[in-house]
């Protein structure tokens, strides 16, 4: 049998002490992809595990815009070419669910009320998502995760309440393909860190583009691209795996993340 694999991230910025979280998410997908789940379903329940827990900026537990209003972003990729993201999303707990089910749809993308209206139609729950309380919410801590199963297919889910301090309808990298995730050729990439400067760089495609042409490996794409595109004072981290199942993490700040393999 294949390799397995699961890498995820609880955030650049964020608490080292949250790695434990991460890795009670990271084995629970580990133990449905033993038993047959698809990378994209195990990608999905990594992250919405991690939007259902408060200690981190993404679904429940998202911060708050400059309004006080909370909207959250999500992004879902398969290896395969789909995708669906939402932006700006009100009263969604678990954003990378509705995300996951615009793969199946005729537009990749939804914004804003549209996007709860779409949701509201197919019996997503609307709810209030629980804000970080204030003196939390200046760090990054938000999720992604990444899973290669046992037939080789990779998935990549990612999801955010965006960076403290923003206005209502900012659009982050996490809902742009490129910037925040990227999954081809059996690569796949995530990143996490301040929004604006992951889509100035493109930053997901840009590694992800190096490592497939083979001009860098993984580890080197990651430390070269964090190292020389971003100033120290911008919190920039990525994770990604391959389809051998090798799994990488770099960040130029504390970044909890953990993995799993079948082996
Ligand atoms: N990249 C996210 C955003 O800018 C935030 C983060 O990863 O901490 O919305």
């Amino acid at each position: 049998m294949r390799r397995m694999a699961i890498i995820a991230h609880g955030g650049a910025g964020a608490d080292p002490a949250k790695t434990a979280n991460i890795q009670s998410a990271v084995d629970a997908g580990g133990r449905s992809l033993a038993q047959g789940a698809s990378a994209l379903e195990v990608a999905v329940m990594v992250c919405a595990a991690l939007e259902d827990d408060p200690a981190f900026n993404a679904g429940t537990g998202s911060v708050t815009r400059q309004d006080g209003s909370v909207l959250v972003d999500a992004s879902v990729q398969t290896g395969d070419g789909q995708m669906g993201f939402v932006v700006s999303m009100p009263e969604t707990p678990n954003p990378v669910r509705v995300a996951a089910a615009l793969i199946d749809e005729g537009v990749n993308g939804l914004a804003g009320m549209g996007a709860r209206a779409w949701a509201d139609e197919r019996g997503f729950p609307r709810a209030d998502v629980i804000p970080r309380p204030p003196d939390d919410a200046k760090s990054g801590d938000t999720v992604g995760a990444i899973a290669l199963d046992s037939q080789g297919r990779i998935a990549i889910a990612t999801s955010t309440g965006g960076c403290s301090d923003r206005p209502p309808g900012r659009v982050g990298d996490v809902p742009l393909p490129g910037c925040g995730f990227w999954a081809e050729s059996g690569i796949a990439v995530a990143a996490t860190g301040i929004g604006e400067a992951i889509t100035r760089e493109m930053l997901c495609f840009r590694v992800h583009d190096q490592i497939s042409r083979k001009d860098k490996t993984m580890p080197e794409a990651f430390k070269s691209a964090i190292s020389t595109r971003f100033d120290e004072e911008t919190d920039v981290g990525l994770i990604g795996i391959n389809e051998a199942g090798a799994t990488h993490a770099h960040a130029n700040t504390n970044m909890p993340w953990a993995s799993w393999t079948s082996d």
